[in-house]
């Protein structure tokens, strides 16, 4: 038995770890070690990819490349291949994945069982859009290999997969498209505003000429009073030298590790106000235009590994919910006014709009909206009483939580924000259960 958390670190139980080292074996192993779920890299901040007791198939040993055909820019890889090493191998030949969440550690299957957006969702959409195939072995030995061109009952097991959180079955391979990119480069802008609606026509305008716009905001202030936004498209060649060791690429790419666990969480009431104050001084003192490394734009947070130790021995929840657009601008002020009173939260807070587009998956998080993400530290009883009040204001507008990120969210919040929940229990494994499965859809 091992222990395991998760990114938030709010449990370590143990579990029985089975490795997974070849996809010729996968059936026999999981036939044998059944009930179980598989693991990828353990970013999820919940208990998606948990099963307290029980056993956790671990994904990452199958991580080769398989295929890559130069014309298509399709790549067929093993499912525990991370989407660092695809953007460093193929980032140099003119190819980059199409959608990539903010850090690039993780695997190609856990990008595909929780369907991960990017700061691209407008143009791009989400993760499953560009995957073209998926290999699919049950806990009863069946292999199933569908795709979105698929006759409906293939389209069927392919919608359910993506974003169908590992319950359907263990992915063992996968091919994805990637898309041309003139380099690793892009040219990078950050603009700073001062309020939501500011906010909103940014976004907006922004999403008209830039592929990538994301921002930043200080969730201390109350009604949204601050924030960075930040917009950029592929570019070129660096219009200037590329950025030595040492710089925010070098860090990236080596990393420095936060030390230790603290005996309690560094963001506190103290350092919460400081915190955000400085940090949008910095980055309001660097507003302008730049030519990037994609590192530093799409992984900030990668530069410093185990960051999530910040948050001391209990651990922290994250928030993400993604709201109507037509009320986004009344619920977005209505929960950051929420989370300001209550003194909790942290440096962490992401507002990004979402595109007019529907996911393909059946459980797949990214719809329309406005998406809200906050981390908050485990204070116990009062951040879960806060986090309920957010669940009103989300129930409210009729918006919905993300699974990658949930560790408590009340099952009625998961049946009114996911409408396709039906649909997809007719292709779960039963075989496969995660503590986030027996938590919300029944064991
Ligand atoms: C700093 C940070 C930034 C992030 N930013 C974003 C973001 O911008 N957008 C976004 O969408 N997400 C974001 N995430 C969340 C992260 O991208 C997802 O949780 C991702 O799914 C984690 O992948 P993983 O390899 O760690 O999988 P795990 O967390 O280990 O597992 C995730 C799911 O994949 C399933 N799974 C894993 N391998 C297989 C397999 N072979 N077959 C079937 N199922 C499998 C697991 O059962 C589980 O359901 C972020 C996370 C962090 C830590």
């Amino acid at each position: 038995m091992n222990r395991v958390s998760s990114w938030g670190r709010l449990s370590d139980a143990e579990h029985s770890v089975v490795a997974i080292t070849s996809a010729a074996d996968a059936p026999a192993i999981i036939a044998s070690t059944a009930p179980g779920i598989a693991r990828g890299m353990e970013r999820s901040y919940g208990d998606v990819a948990l099963n307290a007791g029980g056993t956790l198939w671990d994904m990452r040993p199958l991580n080769r490349f398989l295929a890559f055909d130069a014309e298509s820019g399709i790549l067929t890889v093993e499912p525990g291949v991370l989407l660092r090493d695809i953007q460093a191998t193929f980032s140099r030949q003119g190819w980059m994945l199409a959608v990539t969440p903010g850090t690039e550690i993780v695997t190609v299957a856990g990008a595909i069982a929780n369907d991960v957006h990017g700061k691209n969702h407008a143009t791009r959409g989400t993760f499953a859009d560009h995957v073209v195939s998926i290999t699919l072995v049950r806990t009863d030995g069946e292999v199933i290999v569908c795709g979105p061109d698929d006759e409906p009952e293939g389209r069927g097991w392919f919608e359910a997969t993506c974003g169908g959180l590992g319950l359907t079955g263990l992915i063992v391979q996968a091919s994805i498209r990637l898309k041309r990119v003139p380099g690793p480069w892009l040219l990078a802008e950050d603009v700073a505003y001062q309020s939501l609606p500011e906010f909103f026509e940014l976004s907006d305008s922004s999403e008209l000429s830039y592929e990538h716009v994301v921002s930043w905001i200080d969730i201390t202030t109350g009604g949204g009073r601050r924030g960075i936004l930040s917009r950029a498209n592929p570019a070129a060649s660096p219009h200037r030298a590329p950025p030595a060791a040492g710089t925010p690429l070098g860090a990236a790419a080596g990393g420095i590790t936060f030390p230790l666990v603290p005996p309690v969480s560094l963001v506190n009431t103290l350092t919460l106000p400081l915190l955000n104050r400085a940090y949008y001084r910095l980055k309001r003192a660097g507003v302008g235009s730049k030519v990037v490394h994609y590192k530093p734009f799409f992984y900030p947070l990668d530069a410093i590994q185990e960051w999530n130790r910040a948050y001391g021995p209990r651990g922290f929840y994250q928030y993400q919910c993604v709201l109507p657009r037509e009320s986004g601008l009344e619920s977005v002020r209505e929960i950051l006014r929420l989370v300001a009173r209550s003194g909790q939260g942290s440096f962490l807070g992401v507002l990004k709009t979402l595109g007019d587009r529907e996911p393909l998956g059946m459980l797949s998080f990214a719809r329309p909206g406005v998406n809200l993400t906050i981390d908050f530290p485990n204070l116990g009883a009062s951040t879960l009483v806060l986090m309920a009040s957010l669940d009103s204001v989300v129930a409210e507008h009729g918006g919905r939580l993300y699974l990658a990120k949930d560790a408590r969210m009340p099952a009625s919040l998961f049946e009114a924000g996911y409408p396709r929940l039906e649909e997809f229990t007719a292709y779960r494994d039963p075989g496969i259960s995660s503590e986030l499965s027996r938590r919300l859809l029944g064991s």
